[in-house]
């Protein structure tokens, strides 16, 4: 095969390299022809528009904004839009592109697309983000549509700015469009289940894999960096389900008892503590990388990429990873976890339920209709379930990691639509 191999990895990966160093182990294992591969390595559309902001103070300020639509292969495009000093187009491209994967493996029929503004939205006031977002929608408006490309929150966003980017496209249309972006307020169309869907896919990943490795729920430990969104939702839905929770953390610590952490009582204090788990009591104090390292059956990464790297790899205990932040492990340290036989349930299949349910938002939204919570969670805990199992037999026929077989799974399932529909 004469693909050209992507450059070598190093420990701290861009996000980028990161991702093309497991699509080009899946599209080997899967014996992808070169033309394939070359048309799902390349994103459709690179979008990049200067933003003038008239500031609060009166002065104007020039914002860069990214969108990058990496496929429309499976359907419209689908994926989040981040306000940090970070972003950049590099970035934009791998969250893109993982967007695609995750949307295939959770057979979803969406395309995947990811954006972003350089900015720091924790020194700006309110009007100043409003008007940015606007901005940033009206740049975007032929790019943007229900049917073309839907956006969603992500780091730095919120249901706010989904308000304002819904108000904004229905304005310059002239008609309420609430299907053009997901993860809004509920009044305005949000789906119910939203807010704890991702966690709750985590955890029904958890259970999948777990009867898989025979181990009993009621018996297991579980450790799990990150108390935010993901990772206390997933925290309280284990607990909930029967699991000890032994150890916890935020960027304010870890927090460890062997007997166990009531993830209730942790999220009310947390959320009476300004958002932080500082001052808990309880639980012992311990270092952030002494939480990846416990002695525990399950280990939950929900906080920021590239925790689980060559340098503390070889020393993680957990049987089984389930990822629920994007990207907690680097493509070096695969190697290290698999050769040690831990199950990784990796962050493409495990933190899917978050766009599952943004789909569910798409189409009440499209029919005009509401959905109840339980029916939401029904329905997201099948595809969660079902995707699972479809990774979990892939990996088992091709001998491979349950990372690469969703791999697999997502390209074969673009590979295939593509060949369907035929290019130019
Ligand atoms: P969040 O901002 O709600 O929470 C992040 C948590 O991680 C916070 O508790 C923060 O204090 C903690 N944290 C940050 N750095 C840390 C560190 N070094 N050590 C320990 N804790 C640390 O974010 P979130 O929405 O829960 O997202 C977490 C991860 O999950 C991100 O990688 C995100 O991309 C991914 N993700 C989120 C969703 C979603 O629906 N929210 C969906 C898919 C993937």
């Amino acid at each position: 095969m004469a693909y050209i191999e992507p450059a070598p990895i190093k420990d701290k990966e861009n996000p980028f390299e990161s991702m093309m160093s497991r699509f080009h182990i899946a599209a080997q294992t899967l014996g992808l022809d070169d033309e394939i591969y070359n048309v799902l390595k390349s994103p459709a559309k690179q979008v990049l528009v200067s933003l003038p902001i008239t500031m609060d103070d009166g002065s104007i300020q020039v914002f860069e904004g990214y969108r990058v639509i990496h496929s429309n292969i499976l359907g419209p495009s689908k994926g989040g839009i981040r306000y940090d000093m970070g972003v950049n187009l590099d970035e934009v491209k791998a969250l893109a592109a993982w967007m695609t994967w995750k949307c295939a493996v959770v057979d979803i029929p969406y395309g995947g697309a990811k954006g972003g503004i350089r900015c720091n939205p924790r020194q700006m006031s309110a009007g100043e983000i409003e008007r940015l977002t606007r901005a940033f929608t009206s740049a975007l408006i032929e790019i943007f549509g229900p049917d073309r490309d839907i956006p969603a929150p992500d780091m730095g966003t919120g249901p706010r700015e989904m308000a304002w980017l819904m108000d904004q496209y229905s304005r310059s249309y002239g008609r309420t469009e609430n299907a053009v972006v997901t993860g809004k307020p509920l009044v305005l169309g949000g789906s119910l289940g939203r807010q704890e869907a991702t966690g709750r896919g985590v955890m029904v990943s958890a259970l999948a894999a777990m009867e898989k490795l025979k181990i009993n729920p009621y018996r297991a430990t579980c450790a799990v960096q990150g108390f935010g969104n993901v990772g206390s939702f997933a925290a309280l839905l284990l607990e909930e389900r029967g699991l000890k929770v032994v150890a916890i953390s935020d960027l304010s610590g870890a927090y460890y008892n062997p007997k166990g952490i009531q993830i209730h009582e942790a999220i009310e204090y947390r959320n009476k503590n300004n958002g932080s788990l500082e001052g808990m009591e309880g639980a012992e104090k311990i270092g952030g990388d002494e939480l990846l390292e416990l002695d525990v059956d399950l280990l939950i990464p929900a906080a920021k990429e590239d925790v689980i790297t060559i340098q503390n790899a070889e020393r993680i205990k957990a049987r089984l990873i389930v990822e629920g932040a994007n990207g907690p492990t680097s493509a070096r340290a695969d190697n290290i976890i698999n050769d040690k036989g831990i199950m990784v349930a990796p962050d493409i299949l495990a933190n899917a339920g978050g766009v599952t349910v943004s789909y569910f938002e798409w189409v009440q939204n499209r029919l005009g209709y509401k959905w109840t919570g339980e029916r939401v969670n029904r329905r997201s805990d099948r595809i969660m379930k079902e995707a699972f199992d479809n990774v979990y037999r892939t990996s088992i026929e091709y001998k491979v990691s349950m990372r690469i077989a969703a791999y697999i799974v997502a390209i074969d399932k673009v590979a295939k639509t593509y060949k369907f529909r035929g290019g130019f």
